[in-house]
């Protein structure tokens, strides 16, 4: 079976996980809704993250900064010089492009780390044409900063200020405070999960690539000596992290960046990208970028921020990993992965959302049989056990048949069966989503199977 885009944005609307932002004003560029079901699955990653990765391990703490960080911030990070993409306009239909995405469609060349001119000259030389309308009317390749500016009420030096293109650099300004605030021994590390915001020149794909997002950041400081091991460490980390949620090995890729187009600070960055529809592209990043990032800010802001061995006293700023993860592109690649349409032995069809239990935006569905002789009642018994699990919900309208469907194509992993027997013996009936198997179970040890078999 073909998963395909279409397939992936109809269901998303229909089923309630992602509209269109601004749809009743007929749209708003690359903005888009989580609806009812899909904050929930968004939610879920992002409270799984923490979980994983803050809570579970001992050497890691969380802080939740600002989106409006001081200005010198992105001086001292070097975006404001260099947090460029390279743009190229048609001169015949107006349509603005990114240049190395047109030179790399069209001769397979990596631009990155190549000047404007170069790049210039290769879609002269090869008469790369207009994405769009096909002409070869074209700009010079121009540098596009990709920050959003915002101006602050108050005048004076500081008024322009900047929406934050990554969550990361709030970390570095916090490196002191964490430090002195908690008990945190070498190597460690601090994480963060908010919404950053690119002002993409070509953004698509669906919420692939967006002006306004959501990335689960962690910098891990270490000393220089560790990097290599502690590298692979978290290498290992992101590919069992890439699992637990659900996605396929065999979609999951590592690319290993070329050594010479790495930026100066940065040794070593390892993507994992992922078999989207539209292709294979970048889902996570890790990257070590030395002490570039503390030393800069204690350059530019005059203080230190270095750590000091209680043992030996030696004082140093610290190496830093970075592995990063953006939400969205985790929502996207877990309901790819999880999608499926499958043919049934009499002849129906059914969409079914193969989410893992953790994940899923509804838990536990509970159905009662009949609208009436009390199994509504004894329904709303059974719900309020079950919701121990999360967001679970109760379906009452429709053929028994049909609410089972409906619970398979939002992915709910387990669905409940309120009948008359119900009211006798204090059984109900578990459907499982995956095979289909029913299974009679008292109410009293419902919830030990439940937890044992779907949300241990
Ligand atoms: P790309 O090459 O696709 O533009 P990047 O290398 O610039 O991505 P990073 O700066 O490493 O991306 O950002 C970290 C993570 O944030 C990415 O791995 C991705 O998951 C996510 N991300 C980056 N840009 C966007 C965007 N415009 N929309 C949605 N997610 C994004």
């Amino acid at each position: 079976m073909l998963v395909t885009m279409d397939k992936i944005v109809g269901w998303s609307k229909r089923k309630g996980f992602i509209f269109p932002g601004s749809e009743i004003y007929g749209g708003f560029g690359n903005s888009y809704t989580y609806g009812p079901y899909g904050s929930e699955l968004k939610n879920n990653i992002k409270a799984y993250w923490w979980k994983r990765f803050i809570h579970e391990r001992e050497d890691m703490t969380g802080i939740d900064g600002d989106i409006i960080l001081h200005p010198r911030t992105w001086e001292a990070s070097g975006h404001v010089e260099g947090f460029n993409d390279q743009q190229v306009d048609c001169k015949e239909c107006k349509t603005r492009m990114r240049a190395d995405h047109l030179v790399e469609d069209a001769l397979g060349v990596d631009c990155e780390g190549l000047p404007d001119e170069e790049v210039s000259k290769l879609i002269k030389d090869n008469n790369i044409k207009c994405s769009k309308c096909g002409s070869e009317n074209l700009t010079e390749v121009r540098k596009f900063n990709l920050m959003f500016q915002t101006q602050m009420a108050k005048v004076g030096e500081n008024s322009t200020a900047y929406l934050r293109p990554e969550t990361a650099q709030a970390i570095f300004l916090e490196f002191k405070n964490v430090l002195d605030s908690t008990r945190l021994k070498f190597p460690f590390g601090i994480g963060q999960i908010g919404k950053a915001f690119r002002n993409e020149i070509t953004p698509g794909n669906f919420i692939f690539r967006r002006l306004e997002f959501e990335q689960m950041e962690i910098e891990y400081f270490i000393r220089e000596e560790d990097w290599e091991e502690l590298f692979v460490m978290w290498q290992k980390e992101m590919k069992a992290w890439c699992d637990e949620i659900g996605l396929s090995r065999d979609k999951c890729h590592d690319l290993e960046h070329d050594k010479e187009k790495l930026s100066h600070y940065s040794k070593r960055t390892v993507d994992i990208e992922y078999d989207f529809p539209f292709g294979k592209k970048e889902l996570y990043g890790l990257a070590y970028r030395t002490n570039f990032d503390l030393s800069q800010h204690e350059k530019f802001s005059g203080k230190k921020l270095r750590y000091r061995d209680s043992e030996t006293n030696e004082e140093f700023v610290p190496h830093v990993l970075e592995p990063t993860f953006g939400v969205d592109r985790t929502v996207l690649a877990v309901i790819c992965d999880a999608y499926n349409e499958e043919s049934l032995e009499d002849g129906t069809s059914r969409v079914v959302l193969k989410f893992v239990p953790k994940l899923a935006p509804v838990k536990v569905a509970v159905l009662p049989l009949m609208k009436k002789d009390g199994l509504p009642k004894k329904a709303q018994e059974v719900f309020k056990k079950v919701k121990v699990f999360g967001n679970c919900e109760m379906d009452i309208s429709g053929t028994i048949g049909k609410r089972y469907r409906r619970q398979d194509e939002v992915g709910t992993p387990v669905c409940v069966t309120i009948d008359y027997d119900t009211l006798e013996d204090e059984s109900v009936t578990i459907r499982d989503r995956d095979t289909m198997e029913q299974k009679r179970v008292k109410i009293s040890e419902l919830l030990n199977i439940l937890g044992e078999s779907y949300f241990n």
